[in-house]
């Protein structure tokens, strides 16, 4: 039996194009790499003498840069379509 409600199927969505390294074919792994990286993280000490960590204030000072993760070839100027593709 089919159900009553009729299903819409979702259009995809146009113009999305997958990132593919042109390399070595590659579109599944990916490596985002951070240059200049403060680590920071707050803690705040229990009564017992313990640590719970609070907070990451980490920061990124360089730049960050985007490789494939097969080949290792920059596609740092995918980088930007992969931050708005990242959910
Ligand atoms: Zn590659």
């Amino acid at each position: 039996m089919e159900p009553a409600i009729e299903r819409t199927p979702r259009q995809p969505r146009k113009s999305v194009l997958r990132i593919k390294c042109p390399h070595c074919g590659n579109d599944s792994d990916f490596l985002e790499v951070a240059d200049g990286v403060i680590l920071t993280t707050r803690y705040h000490q229990n009564k017992d003498g313990s640590f719970t960590q609070e907070g990451d204030e980490s920061q990124i000072l360089g730049e960050i840069k985007f490789f494939c993760g097969e080949c290792n070839a920059d596609l740092s100027h995918f980088h930007n379509r992969f931050l708005e593709m990242l959910f």
